[in-house]
């Protein structure tokens, strides 16, 4: 059992998938749960299903693209959590196409999601948590960010700068006691991926690249991403986790 002392945590993207048992797992150890989602049906049904296992869980339906918004909702948390103690920037979504078919609306909706996001909620969020001496930080990147993705020009720019987003605020942040760290999901089985996995000529030619030869679960991405926000991880920063079946090694 990982040691949480009375802990908030804000999860984006808490509404489907990895976000959502990030937030059931951070609750199983105690820590109250701030889930959000774009819609409110997805965030309410995760935050209703925590709390009716007996964990503490709110929900709240941001669009975390809205820069504006994300600050509002920032705003009003502070007034009604005194500290936010754990942000997971999860969120994120993919517009595939080669370069010269993408459109700058997916550009821009990738990167706006996907990056900006982050960047809004740790602005809004890290400083309550540098007055408290303590916080973690984690962002969920990708191995698109990693190695590059044919057809992800738009979803492995925005994993790669959130890469560079948490070493940098890694360094900001240290002597705060705050940590920061990203975690690069390989293939997991979401509904992000399902149009993969379930098609088998897909699956095999993914699977080649994959050592361990499987999808990963969201409980893998969930597991470590506990550990990072735990008291056990307060002297490890800065650094990214590869959890992909051994593909970026
Ligand atoms: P998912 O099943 O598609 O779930 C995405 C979650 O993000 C949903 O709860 C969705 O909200 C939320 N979201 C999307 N856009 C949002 C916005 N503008 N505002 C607020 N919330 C928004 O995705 P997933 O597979 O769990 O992926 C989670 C993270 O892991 C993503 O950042 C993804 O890039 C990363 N990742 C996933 C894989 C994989 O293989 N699955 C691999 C590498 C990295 P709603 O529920 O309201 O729609």
């Amino acid at each position: 059992m990982l040691t949480f002392t009375n802990r908030t945590a804000l999860v984006t993207g808490a509404g489907r998938g990895i976000g959502k048992a990030i937030a059931e797992t951070l609750a199983r150890h105690g820590v109250t749960v701030i889930c959000v989602s774009k819609s409110a049906d997805s965030c309410g049904a995760v935050a209703a299903a925590i709390t009716a296992a007996g964990g503490k869980a709110k929900a709240l339906a941001v669009d975390v693209a809205d820069g504006a918004a994300v600050a509002k909702a920032a705003e009003d948390l502070l007034k009604e959590f005194p500290t936010i103690d754990i942000l997971v920037n999860n969120a994120g979504i993919t517009r595939d196409g080669l370069l010269f078919r993408m459109s700058d609306a997916d550009w821009n909706d990738v990167i706006s999601t996907n990056l900006s996001s982050a960047f809004h909620w740790c602005k809004h969020l890290a400083r309550p948590m540098t007055r408290a001496r303590w916080g973690r930080i984690v962002n969920i990147t990708s191995v698109s960010g990693i190695m590059g993705n044919a057809g992800q020009a738009n979803y492995a720019a925005a994993k790669a700068g959130m890469i560079g987003l948490t070493k940098t605020l890694a360094r900001e942040f240290a002597s705060r006691s705050i940590t920061v760290n990203a975690v690069a999901p390989g293939f997991i089985k979401t509904d992000m991926t399902t149009e993969f996995v379930n098609n088998p000529e897909a699956s095999a030619k993914i699977l080649e690249a994959v050592p361990l030869k499987r999808f990963g679960e969201a409980a893998d991405i969930a597991n470590i991403t506990a550990y990072l926000c735990s008291e056990e991880a307060g002297y490890v920063t800065g650094q990214v986790f590869a959890v992909d079946g051994g593909m970026a090694m």
